[in-house]
């Protein structure tokens, strides 16, 4: 125990504490506008905005009119309107009165039309013509994107708006609380289908081949949902419940949006059904954009995502492409209830949307595709969360949001990852079908309009009959992450687990001491479990002395929980008989609690020593992961060796029963756990290993068929690692020569692999040349310093040249390439020198990633300095027991 448990030691109460129930005491209430917090005054609202717009695709600017019906609630002569870069041609008030003047603030992102005399309170009609840029690729506002088919190039109109661009769209309220009705009129070439939130009611031509689109009108929304999209593009459609579900791509290309198609089929009808509340809109597109990366927005009724995350072809598209696709449309589907039918009332309540729409994505996919195992790809995502959640500029979920820049900000790790946890772990408190009767309830009692923490909090209550809100709010409004200390002991052979609570950070920081009530799902790890809340202490009766009791059931709550060594040692020996994810939940934690420095290495490693038997992938890629740590840890140590022998002779077990041979019809998991076990044995030195990696390679070399496409990226890497200039030349010849991408990235990430530091260099200098894009000559140099192990060659070069490189590689290179790299040291001197570096600190993004960098050199320097000792020992000890 480190004195870290001594500031904040609380008695034992004795008593068996089953639930305890807190009352919820804040400062939040209810959604009610004229309180939602927002920056535009709510004495005008804005009631129905009818929209035309004229875009030109060839000049890049739209001709706007903005009809906005307003209610005014206090006499005044002005009026002021969100808007960003547009031009004001004439504004009216109920058709006679002219604007007497039209003053913009840029910061503040506003117009302001004063009136020479008041406008009466009630209702009023507002008239704007004004011209809005279209910004070429920009993804902000109405913006083009240029694309080609065959050889002809092609330019079609997109938007986005979320969080604030909607007015770089139209002058409006954009601020989530003043949700308004939409009518949209659109005019495009007469060849372009034109698509928004809702369906077409009416297409007029017009000379010159172009004509007028006019759409049904929108129910109430909040302006960043809205959307359009125009293009040489086609649909795909099919029905359900009465919606029909549509796939928009570029011409040509509608069949592979069937698999995207036929899973929204099946989701819409999973939802309306889970919600009680039908899908409001009488149609619902998926809008496949003509680019490769990821990008989806969940625009109501007309989804946006980029196309190389939505469109499947059975002939070339990767294996787990499908299982992407659908998480993402859960995810965006699920926002049509969560965020756009229910909308946070500011942008401080955002998880609100993106934890629930994050949470029901695993949930639906658990449901309708339950081998895909979608809650342990959850709970990798809330393992980053957390270790982000220790550090000492670690955010609450909730807190203020002052303006558009910090709106933009909120989409993180933070929001979605640990949003989704905890309302996995709140589901778990109150039971799955008491949930969803909450959920119920509250979409009907919000529907169309905003909803705050203390909304969601209502209506949990109702459903569950006990406070749920202590829970909510002690996880929303204070970062940071309860850690849950067990000890057992016996009386009358009786076991008796003493609970307690503390908060658990990186290091001995100067975090406060802060308190949770944590809901607790515990029992022998075979069983359903009983749930209670800590809120304490408390003590528990569980079975009889010495038998197995696991906190956590399930991996379904957001707490780290440390036990005491004689715990430990039963679950240890449990382990092959629980599940996966209890399996990585007690790892998860091990490792944890050894990294802070709570405990010695071998907490950890006992239950490592009991994997022998394993093979599923999660579980295996988790333990793959800590060895590679520990190994860039022993670097330049003395024990590096041993350890390496004692990592082999861990993993070895568990390669034998893979084989470097799968059959046929193996799991796709099980090819992507050999390649993970092959590229860290070798890296471990597993002579076996390397030398039959050298000898495919030959054969490779020989006849390319010989080596399966799954095997090549951890032959290649091997072969690379090791290799002398003979080899080394080889490998680049084949990069060189190769035009198929997904080949050159195995080629050029083999060369940077390269032990030899001559190689290094050459590899380094490749990244200042035009031979590789841009995108993997930046790889390039990160890969030299983690797999090749030559991160001070790395950062050499970088300083050499970080002009031409940050020139060549863009912003995000400048501000975070520095903390990429450093990432690799736990040497305090290069926390310092990373403290010194400018760039990294230039932007609150780089210096927020630059301070969790040096916060986790000096965690790795003290867990060099403190566990590597004791893990030596322990190793030099230790046999693996087979
Ligand atoms: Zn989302």
């Amino acid at each position: 125990m480190t004195s870290l448990f001594n500031h904040f030691v609380r008695s034992l109460t004795g008593v068996l504490v089953l639930l305890l129930i807190v009352s919820a005491a804040h400062a939040d209430a209810p959604f009610s506008f004229e309180t939602a917090p927002g920056k535009l005054p709510k004495t005008v609202v804005p009631i129905h905005y009818a929209i035309d717009l004229q875009p030109n695709l060839s000049a890049l600017t739209a001709k706007g009119l903005a009809i906005i019906d307003i209610e005014v609630r206090e006499p005044t002569d002005r009026l002021v309107l969100n808007a960003r870069d547009l031009t004001f041609t004439g504004t009216t008030i109920d058709d006679i009165t002219s604007a007497k003047s039209t003053s913009v603030d840029k910061d503040e992102q506003t117009v302001t039309f004063t009136f020479a005399r008041a406008i009466t309170a009630g209702r009023h009609q507002l008239r704007i013509a004004y011209t809005a840029p279209i910004n070429k690729e920009s993804g902000r506002g109405l913006y083009s994107m240029d694309y080609r088919i065959d050889n002809s190039r092609k330019r079609m109109l997109a938007s986005h708006s979320e969080p604030t661009d909607a007015r770089r769209i139209f002058p409006g309220w954009d601020e989530p609380a003043f949700k308004a009705t939409f009518a949209l009129t659109l005019t495009v070439p007469q060849r372009f289908l034109a698509v928004s939130n809702t369906p077409i009611a009416q297409e007029e031509p017009l000379r010159g081949n172009r004509k007028r689109v006019t759409f049904e009108r929108a129910p109430r929304m909040s302006t960043y949902l809205f959307v359009l999209a125009a293009g040489e593009l086609e649909r795909l459609t099919s029905e359900v419940d009465g919606i029909t579900v549509g796939v928009v791509t570029t011409r040509g290309i509608s069949a592979t949006g069937r698999y995207a198609l036929d899973q929204s089929v099946a989701l819409l009808k999973y939802l309306n059904d889970y919600f009680g509340v039908k899908y409001p809109l009488p149609k619902l597109d998926l809008i496949a954009l003509p680019r490769d990366s990821a990008s989806a927005m969940e625009h109501w009724g007309a989804i946006t995502i980029f196309a190389g995350s939505l469109l499947y072809d059975p002939a070339k598209s990767p294996a787990d492409m499908q299982r992407q696709i659908f998480l993402l449309l859960a995810h965006e589907i699920a926002h049509q209830w969560f965020g756009n039918l229910v909308t946070m009332a500011w942008w401080n309540d955002l998880w609100l949307n993106e934890g629930f729409a994050t949470w029901m994505e695993h949930k639906s996919v658990e449901r309708l595709q339950p081998d895909l195992q979608s809650w342990l790809s959850a709970n990798g995502d809330k393992q980053l969360a957390m270790e982000r959640d220790i550090r000492s500029n670690a955010r609450a979920m909730r807190r203020p949001i002052a303006d558009e820049d910090e709106a933009g900000g909120n989409f993180g790790t933070t929001t979605y990852s640990k949003g989704q946890a905890l309302v996995r772990m709140i589901e778990s408190f109150v039971g799955e079908d008491v949930f969803r009767d909450a959920m119920q309830r509250y979409m009907k009692e919000r529907a169309y309009s905003n909803a705050t923490v203390d909304d969601l909090i209502r209506a949990l209550d109702a459903a569950a009959g006990k406070s749920v809100g202590s829970v909510l709010l002690a996880y929303t409004e204070q970062p940071g992450i309860p850690l849950v200390v067990a000890d057992a002991r016996c009386v009358d052979n009786e076991q008796r687990i003493a609970l307690r609570q503390d908060r658990f950070t990186a290091r001995e920081s100067q975090a406060q001491p802060q308190h949770w009530p944590v809901p607790i799902l515990f029992g022998p790890p075979q069983g359903a479990g009983t749930i209670m809340l800590l809120d304490g202490t408390a003590e528990i009766s569980a079975g009889r002395c010495g038998d197995a009791i696991k906190l956590n059931l399930g991996d379904v709550g957001y707490y780290r929980v440390r036990y005491d060594t004689a715990m430990l040692n039963a679950l240890a020996h449990g382990m092959p008989g629980m599940t996966p994810a209890d399996r990585i939940n007690l790892l998860n934690d091990a490792r944890a609690m050894v990294e802070t420095l709570r405990e010695a290495p071998a907490a950890y490693f006992v239950l490592a020593d009991q994997l022998a038997g394993e093979d599923h992938r999660r579980v295996v890629e988790h333990l793959v992961d800590t060895i590679t740590h520990v190994h860039k840890l022993e670097r330049g140590r003395s024990g590096r060796a041993a350890f390496q022998a004692y990592a082999r002779a861990l993993l070895r077990p568990i390669f034998e029963r893979v084989g470097w041979q799968g059959a046929d019809s193996e799991p796709a998991d099980r090819a992507r756990v050999r390649g993970q076990l092959l590229n860290v044995l070798g890296d471990l030195g597993d002579d076996a290993v390397i030398a039959e990696a050298k000898r495919r390679f030959d054969a490779f070399l020989q006849d390319p068929a010989s080596l399966p496409s799954a095997l090549r990226e951890p032959v290649l890497h091997l072969v690379g690692r090791e290799a002398d200039r003979a080899t080394y030349e080889t490998l680049h010849g084949l990069g060189r020569k190769s035009k198929i991408m997904a080949e050159r990235v195995l080629y050029y990430s083999a060369l940077a692999s390269a032990l030899d530091p001559a190689l290094a260099r050459e590899t380094l200098a490749i990244a200042l040349t035009d031979e590789i894009s841009n995108e993997m000559a930046r790889r390039l140099i990160f890969s030299v310093a983690s797999q090749g192990e030559h991160a001070d060659l790395a950062v050499e070069f970088v300083k050499r040249h970080f002009e031409t490189l940050a020139d060549k590689f863009g912003s995000t290179f400048r501000e975070t390439s520095m903390s990429t790299l450093m990432a690799n040291f736990s040497d305090p001197a290069r926390a310092e020198e990373l403290k010194q570096f400018a760039p990294a600190y230039e932007t609150s993004d780089g210096k927020t990633e630059a301070e969790r960098t040096r916060e986790r050199i000096l965690a790795d320097a003290e867990f060099v300095a403190r566990q590597l000792p004791a893990l030596d020992e322990w190793v030099g000890q230790h046999k693996v027991t087979p």
